[in-house]
């Protein structure tokens, strides 16, 4: 059932190209693309191409869940100076608003203690 595309979810959507997105990187396990309403320099999401609700569940593949981080570094090295934050927002109270995993990639200049 994590596996099926739901056509409610706006990160299926994007993935599907219904919805435009600047994307940075694809490949056949995830895209990645810049956030709406960027938090720092490079603020890009790096999505899995499978529906899965959060981090939880991608740790379900940990092969999966090592090919987002591993994207997520090579992103920073392309687009900032290689040094990145990492962010998965799991859970309501901890800011998640879409229910499609997606790690944030904060990078491309000095980021604050406790910035998002
Ligand atoms: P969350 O709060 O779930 O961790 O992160 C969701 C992120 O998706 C937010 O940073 C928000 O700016 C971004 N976002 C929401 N809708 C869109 C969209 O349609 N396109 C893009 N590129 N980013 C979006
Ligand atoms: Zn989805």
């Amino acid at each position: 059932a994590t596996d099926s595309r739901d056509p409610d979810c706006l990160f299926c959507r994007i993935v599907a190209g219904e919805i435009p997105s600047e994307r940075v990187h694809e490949d056949d396990q995830v895209i990645a693309f810049k956030d709406l309403h960027p938090q720092a320099a490079v603020h890009v999401l790096v999505v899995p191409r499978e529906h899965r609700r959060d981090v939880r569940e991608l740790a379900e593949r940990p092969e999966l869940l090592g090919h987002v981080a591993s994207v997520a570094g090579d992103i920073a090295s392309d687009l900032g100076d290689g040094d990145f934050r990492l962010i998965f927002n799991t859970g309501e109270s901890a800011g998640q608003t879409v229910f499609h995993v997606h790690a944030h990639v904060l990078a491309g200049g000095p980021l604050a203690e406790g910035e998002m």
